[in-house]
């Protein structure tokens, strides 16, 4: 069966038989990198043997993709060709290709050349165990991200905005995600189902990888330029993000409004408390008094709702996300 995910799924699917190495990349008009991509990953694939596939997904690309995508697809049983309906952004694109492919591991790859498909051997490696020492103990990675070193031919704007946001992410987030990596990466179908077991519609998927834990190790490359083509990630695409990943692992700018109810709701009660006194006293002015208890009454009163609304909103929201609460690495022992 496959993995259960709330996104596309392809009618009378069957058993899928496993293969050794799933490539999984999505695609958005990218008709001029395509096929040096194809050829690149197939002679990657080629020198690593055993069974794997290419799944291509089109994420309603406007260009010839689809076009190149089916006619290797023809020419080249491994390569699986996906078309989305309709644009649906990256992380959901890369989701609909993870959901299908058949992997025992799955190498996430953008599909413009910045991340070298020639990685795959290192990262084989590393999943293997048998640079063991160097990753600092026993048994293989569960996952294997690429860490940049450098980033070529991006601009200035871009590497700063980069920066800013894995710092803002370190900062408001209890996972560990680390900096610099993007989604390119290597997963066993281990961690790739506990992925896909996790329903949330706003996918941050380098983060929710971070979440899952195991033993997660990062293998350091240089950042190329595009080979061809230009991003897809405009400033509004990459806001967006940002507002997605920060929203999806941190409740921090909700804690934050309750915080701020907290202390107006104590000023708001202080202002009643001290009006009162000083009518007591005859001190103010006639009118004075109505007006200011009456204010710092309801305002205290409405910023302590907020803040106890927005204690249950948060509790609603992880509720709502619907991850598992946790996942199991291994069970020893027991009986047959
Ligand atoms: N992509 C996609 N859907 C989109 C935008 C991008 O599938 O709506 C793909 C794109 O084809 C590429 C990858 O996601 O394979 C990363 O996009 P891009 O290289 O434009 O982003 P950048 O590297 O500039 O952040
Ligand atoms: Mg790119």
């Amino acid at each position: 069966m496959y993995p259960a995910t709330d996104g596309l799924l392809v009618a009378d699917m069957k058993e899928p038989s496993r293969l050794a190495i799933s490539v999984v990349a999505p695609c958005f008009n990218e008709q001029e990198v395509l096929p040096e991509f194809l050829r690149r990953v197939g002679a990657v694939l080629d020198a690593a043997g055993g069974t794997s596939e290419v799944v291509l997904v089109d994420d309603g690309s406007r260009d010839g993709t689809w076009e190149i995508m089916t006619a290797a697809a023809a020419a080249d049983p491994r390569v699986v060709a996906v078309r989305l309906m309709r644009n649906h952004g990256h992380q959901l694109a890369l989701t609909a290709g993870l959901s299908i492919c058949r992997g025992e591991r799955i190498l996430i790859i953008d599909a413009d050349l910045q991340d070298p498909p020639e990685l795959l051997p290192d990262m084989m490696a590393l999943m293997d165990g048998e640079d063991g020492d160097e990753v600092g103990g026993k048994g293989g990675a569960d996952v294997v991200y690429g860490q940049r070193r450098r980033r070529d031919g991006e601009s200035l704007f871009k590497r700063v905005t980069a920066a800013a946001f894995y710092r803002l992410i370190d900062r408001l987030t209890d996972v560990e995600i680390p900096p610099d990596a993007g989604d390119f990466r290597l997963v066993s179908r281990k961690v790739l189902d506990m992925l896909l077991a996790m329903p949330e519609r706003h996918r941050f998927i380098r983060g929710m990888v971070a979440w899952i834990g195991g033993r997660q190790v990062p293998l350091f490359y240089d950042r190329h330029a595009r080979v061809a083509g230009e991003s897809k990630y405009p400033l509004k695409k990459m806001i967006r993000f940002a507002a997605d990943a920060i929203t999806a692992f941190s409740v921090v700018p909700l804690m934050a409004s309750m915080t701020i109810g907290w202390i107006m709701a104590l000023v708001g009660f202080g202002f009643f408390v001290y009006s009162i006194v000083g009518w007591l006293l005859h001190e103010n002015l006639p009118g004075w008094t109505s007006i200011m208890a009456a204010m710092g009454l309801l305002g205290g009163m409405q910023f302590l709702m907020l803040g106890i609304i927005g204690a249950y909103l948060g509790r609603l929201y992880d509720q709502n996300k619907g991850r598992p609460l946790f996942m199991i690495r291994d069970i020893v022992g027991g009986q047959k």
